[in-house]
């Protein structure tokens, strides 16, 4: 299959924070594969910037590492990896300082776009912006890019929304969730608007509930200190669980435009209603020893916080108020050191009004699964006659979609979600990032929720780690008569 690539123009990239753990495991390794497939401009050149001294030559040991390390030995070769290190320099920068700015401007050329990467805590990002600008780095055409967390509530996200818009105007900021980079998740808007297949169907009338989850086999690790303050609420399901959410709800949108898509997915968050306790399962994973005599570490060890009330788990039954979702729950459930690293959407459609064949215990609904990991692709599930000749038997196949076979490769040459969306931010299109007002509206309907468990003072139900999470988040299904998709990879 040959692919259509829409061309990128020659630009400046800046990335801010590039010594991080970002820059090393993602962004660098995903600028790599671009440049290594020939979609970046020859004219392209990455400066990085950070507080650490050193000159292009030193960084460029450093990016060379980290190509070494994060992209895997058959997706490299030494020819290209060489080019590539070409393009990239280092500028000594402090966001809150005035040294290095006069050096970054002189390095900027004119007649390339500008995109300023700020893979930093976002502390720094209005130092940032005020800089780009004071020292005339900057221009109209230039774009930012900003990392999560956007805010912990509603006030700090206004708040940075605020800060933002007195240096760039929104059509400049592009506001980082990488769930919306994957493969599957512009399928899934292919897949509902590019057939009629599936619209029709597409409503309470048809649907039964719809299930999200995004499950992890590994704990807080390292970030413990920054996750004992946020918590899975905010962590993820602020943002990831409920762009999706938003992807599966949205209405058609007018045209695939920034805005058209954007106005759609607000309209869903907008018409999110309030959950209340009885419908929120939030848990903490519990430690053990193994067999070998090592232990693994229960959340609580993990962030060094033996009073945390914090959730590293979360269930939650959301209804949409609108026509077409209104009586079709959707099931949201996110959590660290579960069963398997597995992230999918399930819509899961009704009976039929009248089954011609009785009861036949091994009618099951149909299914569509959309996975995002591993092994990204979507599934249907359908109810076929058993072959063979054992009379009218019903049984259940799936119509699989896996994007590596269909796309007649291995599946590894699916791009990385960074890399996809930073040649978004080079080709100025906003589609797949956040506008300011989807994302103030997401913590307008979060920050009740949070304020609730938190005037109730409620302590999260405890979870063996290597489970599938507290039992009570498998009642929130079996008190509707429904079940959880088992979680497996
Ligand atoms: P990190 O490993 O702590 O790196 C922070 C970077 O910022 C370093 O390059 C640091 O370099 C630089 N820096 C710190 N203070 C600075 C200052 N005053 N001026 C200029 N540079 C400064 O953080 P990270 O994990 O890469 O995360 C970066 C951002 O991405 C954060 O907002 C994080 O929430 C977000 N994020 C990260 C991940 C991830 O997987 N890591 C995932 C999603 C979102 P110097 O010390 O040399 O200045």
């Amino acid at each position: 299959m040959v692919s259509r690539v829409i061309p990128v123009d020659p630009f400046d990239l800046v990335i801010f924070g590039a010594t991080g753990d970002l820059a090393r495991r993602k962004i660098f390794p995903g600028l790599y594969r671009r440049f290594r497939d020939g979609q970046m401009p020859e004219e392209a050149r990455i400066i990085g910037a950070a507080r650490s001294e050193m000159d292009d030559f030193g960084f460029r040991k450093q990016v060379a590492a980290a190509l070494d390390e994060f992209v895997p030995a058959s997706r490299r070769d030494e020819a290209s990896v060489v080019d590539f290190l070409e393009r990239v320099g280092y500028v000594a920068i402090d966001a809150t300082g005035t040294g290095g700015w006069d050096a970054l401007a002189a390095r900027m050329r004119k007649e390339t776009v500008h995109a300023f990467y700020f893979s930093v805590g976002p502390s720094l990002f209005g130092a940032l912006a005020e800089r780009l600008q004071s020292h005339g780095i900057a221009d109209p055409n230039s774009r930012i890019v900003v990392e999560k967390p956007f805010g912990r509530d509603l006030a700090s996200a206004q708040e940075l929304n605020a800060t933002l818009a007195e240096h760039f105007e929104e059509r400049q900021i592009y506001r980082i969730d990488h769930y919306l980079g994957k493969e599957t998740v512009q399928n899934l808007m292919a897949v509902r608007f590019a057939n009629i297949l599936f619209e029709p169907l597409w409503n309470a009338r048809h649907i039964d509930h719809v299930q999200i989850t995004v499950a992890e086999t590994v704990g807080v690790g390292g970030r413990g200190g920054y996750y004992d303050k946020s918590g899975a609420m905010r962590d993820m399901v602020q943002n990831h669980l409920m762009q999706l959410l938003c992807l599966i709800a949205m209405e058609p949108p007018y045209r695939f435009d920034p805005d058209a898509v954007r106005d759609e997915k607000l309209k869903v968050i907008r018409a999110l209603e309030p959950v209340g306790s009885e419908d929120i399962v939030r848990g903490q994973y519990l430690g053990h020893r193994r067999k070998d005599g090592t232990s693994v570490n229960s959340y609580l060890e993990d962030v060094g916080n033996p009073a945390s009330i914090c959730e590293s788990f979360i269930a939650l039954k959301v209804n949409i108020a609108n026509w077409r979702w209104k009586g079709t729950p959707f099931y949201l459930r996110t959590g660290k050191k579960l069963r398997a690293r597995a992230s999918e959407i399930a819509v899961i459609f009704k009976e039929p009004p009248h089954s011609i064949f009785g009861e036949d215990e091994s009618w099951s609904p149909n299914v569509l699964t959309i996975r995002l990991q591993p092994n990204e692709g979507m599934n249907m599930t359908v109810m076929i006659k058993e072959p063979g000749p054992g009379g009218m038997r019903l049984t259940e196949v799936p119509l699989d979609m896996s994007f590596a076979e269909a796309l007649g490769e291995d599946g590894t040459d699916i791009p990385d979600a960074y890399e996809r969306l930073i040649m978004d931010v080079i080709r100025g299109n906003q589609t797949l990032f956040m506008r300011g007002d989807e994302v103030e509206a997401a913590w307008a309907w979060t920050d009740p929720i949070i304020a609730g468990w938190e005037a109730r003072e409620d302590k999260p139900r405890k979870y063996d780690a290597g489970s599938s999470g507290p039992e009570d988040a498998l009642m929130l299904l079996h008190r509707d008569g429904r079940r959880w998709r088992e979680i497996r990879e």
